[in-house]
């Protein structure tokens, strides 16, 4: 159910048309020459219930980044983010179709941009995102046709996270899981401080670090049970940052699973260095 600014991409169909004003995105990757058109109407994207539909939250800006592009468009190896954190989802044989969450006012420069890179011709389906990454989510999974069973919902934001957290996410939440998180321990102590404006902060308490995860995307869900949340987190005004969180805070049941060091996310300048690093490594070892 397209609405106003939404595109889809569609390796199989043939026009190409750009609801939000611009003309038809002209591709300039090799893999994409085959021409992977742009339309507004709705194809039959998931006709597999089995297959997975990832949500791509992209509509942030990440000041903590620094000034510049939204921080999905940064580049990475000469490859905006966004672009790499698609295609690590598109990388996966349970997924088969991406919805991005856009930032507002930038709809079709998305659109342009996933068309200029070759993406496997998987299914990639652009809306507008919200004010919040709760919001964006909310949008994206309005996209996602009835009928798919599993959802997984991926930050923009952690570009390089491995096919094989995808595919683990994805085959727990179809082996019956609610909601599955991938999730790395931890390598520093963490305390529970009473937050200060300024000056040194009072520590409450050490938790026991052998109990704590640090919880990373891409995170997977029965999709009517997370639809179901955002819709009372709508309701009641409940924010969490993390779509796992609202399950919890509605008494669903969350678990974990590894995830991988390589799915951190890009938040300050140093975070890109060392993405930068990983990139370089994978493509000197592996051709990536
Ligand atoms: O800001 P943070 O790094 O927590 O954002 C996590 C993800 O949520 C990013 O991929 C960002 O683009 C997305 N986001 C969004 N809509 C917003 C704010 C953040 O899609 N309004």
């Amino acid at each position: 159910m397209p609405g106003r600014g939404v595109a889809w991409r569609n390796g199989e169909h043939g026009s190409t048309n750009v609801q939000s004003g611009r003309g038809p995105a002209r591709s300039r990757h090799p893999r994409s020459a085959r021409a992977i058109p742009i339309t507004t109407e709705e194809p039959n994207l998931n006709a597999s219930a089995q297959l997975a539909a990832a949500v791509v939250p992209a509509a942030g800006r990440g000041e903590r980044l620094g000034p510049g592009a939204p921080k999905a468009l940064r580049e990475l190896g000469g490859v905006p983010l966004l672009v790499h954190a698609v295609r690590a989802l598109a990388r996966s044989r349970a997924v088969g179709l991406v919805v991005v969450c856009a930032p507002p006012d930038g709809v079709a420069e998305v659109v342009s941009l996933l068309d200029s890179h070759g993406l496997d011709g998987k299914d990639v389906r652009v809306v507008p995102g919200g004010a919040s990454r709760q919001e964006s989510v909310r949008l994206g999974l309005a996209a996602v046709p009835a009928g798919t069973r599993v959802v997984l919902v991926h930050d923009a934001a952690r570009p390089l996270v491995p096919v094989e957290v995808v595919d683990a996410v994805a085959a727990a939440v179809r082996a019956g899981a609610e909601a599955v998180v991938p999730a790395v321990p931890l390598a520093d102590t963490v305390k529970r401080v009473e937050p200060q404006p300024s000056g040194p902060e009072p520590v409450l308490d050490t938790p026991d670090r052998s109990t704590l995860r640090a919880v990373q995307t891409p995170q997977g869900f029965d999709l009517p049970a997370l639809v179901a949340a955002h819709g009372k987190a709508l309701a009641e005004g409940a924010e969490v940052t993390d779509d796992a969180g609202l399950i919890e805070r509605f008494g669903g049941r969350v678990v974990v699973v590894p995830g991988h060091e390589e799915a951190f996310k890009v938040t300050r300048p140093l975070d890109l260095v060392l993405a930068e690093a990983v990139l370089a490594r994978r493509r000197a070892t592996d051709g990536y």
